[in-house]
């Protein structure tokens, strides 16, 4: 076995040496994969008539912070965002090509870990690695990833195509992974004040796990079709629920009323946002990073998806002119702001 404390420099194995090592492990698995890596180019034939490319980059020290996200996660997390956007488009996720960064603080068995969590969740999502680039960085990691995904040109779901009294559709719940987020934040400073406090994060694993393994919400993409709801237009929700609503609305040209009550947040989100004296509320419209859909449905297909455990009914488009706006417990109306996050000003 191999001596877990081993360290091998980039810098002796070269450039295709570590290539070679980070890819042996993966299979093609999808019959549109004709050649994956190893020549100049993939060759894909997709067998749907529509295909849909997404590309996402990862920065250390902006997206994400290596004191507390392990890099197994974080070559997880890299495909299951970009996943997501494919599942956004009512798509089937097929290819990924994936380009690193790398300073000479990575050793080998550092990239090999990341290449774990990248190949458990190809074979999560079955998508195929079909190239990349590799090189190196002078300051910290960077990991673009594109997918490519096929569907139907019948199928497929644009940010543009709701339709007036749609009903407004979300899956999972919302807030977690922000709140997640600031459990870690506060453990991280906690432990930079004194190295002997040691991280509390059983308490939190839910919300933890949210931040750090986001899923792509394949599986919602899957039985809609098996019920045979079309979303007529649809977005996955990295910037938070009010920033996407937004894009919705400008997208579609409609106005779009949502019910307090109706807001999917999950005990352990509720709890903590309350114990970090947080509006649990606005941490569901405002947090980022849940990776789950928001989609319209027509009124007509509500009967198809109404005893679904996992998919919630929040409200529905109305005229443009009424505008955008939460509908609070005591019927008070209240604009909503997108306030996605500023990748500019802080961490996302
Ligand atoms: P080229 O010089 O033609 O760009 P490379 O030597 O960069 O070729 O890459 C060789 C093969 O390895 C190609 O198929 C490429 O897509 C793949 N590849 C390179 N880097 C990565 C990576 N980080 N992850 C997956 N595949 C990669
Ligand atoms: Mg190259």
């Amino acid at each position: 076995m191999e001596d877990k404390n081993k360290r091998t420099e980039l810098s002796q194995l070269g450039e295709f040496g570590l290539i070679d090592e980070i890819t042996k492990d993966f299979r093609c698995v999808n019959d549109s994969t004709l050649l994956g890596v190893g020549d100049d180019a993939a060759v894909l034939r997709p067998e749907k008539n529509r295909q849909v490319v997404s590309t996402d980059m990862l920065c250390e020290g902006v997206h994400f912070d290596l004191s507390y996200v392990p890099l197994k996660h974080l070559g997880y997390k890299a495909i299951a965002v970009n996943v997501s956007d494919i599942a956004a488009m009512n798509a089937i996720p097929k290819q990924v090509t994936v380009s690193i960064a790398l300073s000479n603080r990575f050793s080998k068995q550092a990239v090999e870990v990341l290449y774990e969590g990248i190949r458990a969740a190809c074979s999560q999502y079955k998508v195929d690695l079909v190239g990349g680039d590799t090189t190196s960085s002078r300051s910290g990691l960077v990991i673009s990833v594109t997918a490519i995904g096929e569907v139907d040109e019948t199928l497929l779901a644009q940010r543009k195509g709701a339709g007036l009294k749609d009903i407004i559709c979300v899956s999972g719940d919302l807030g977690g992974a922000f709140m997640g987020l600031q459990v870690l934040e506060r453990e991280k400073q906690g432990f930079m004040a004194n190295p002997n406090n040691k991280p509390e994060l059983e308490k939190y694993e839910r919300i933890v796990g949210r931040q750090l393994k986001p899923e792509a919400r394949m599986d919602i993409v899957h039985e809609l079709r098996d019920f045979g709801v079309i979303p007529t237009s649809m977005i996955d929700i990295s910037d938070g629920l009010a920033s996407e609503l937004f894009h919705l609305s400008k997208n579609s040209g409609l106005g779009m009323a949502v019910f307090e009550d109706k807001l999917p947040i999950d005990r352990m989100t509720y709890n903590t946002a309350v114990e970090f004296g947080l509006d649990p509320i606005t941490c569901a419209l405002n947090g980022g990073e849940d990776y789950e859909l928001l989609f319209t449905i027509k009124q007509d297909d509500f009967g198809k998806i109404e005893n679904h455990p996992d998919i919630h009914f929040i409200g529905y488009t109305q005229e443009l002119e009424k505008g955008l706006y939460l509908v609070t417990k005591n019927k008070n109306v209240i604009p909503l702001k997108a306030q996605g996050w500023n990748h500019f000003n802080q961490q996302s």
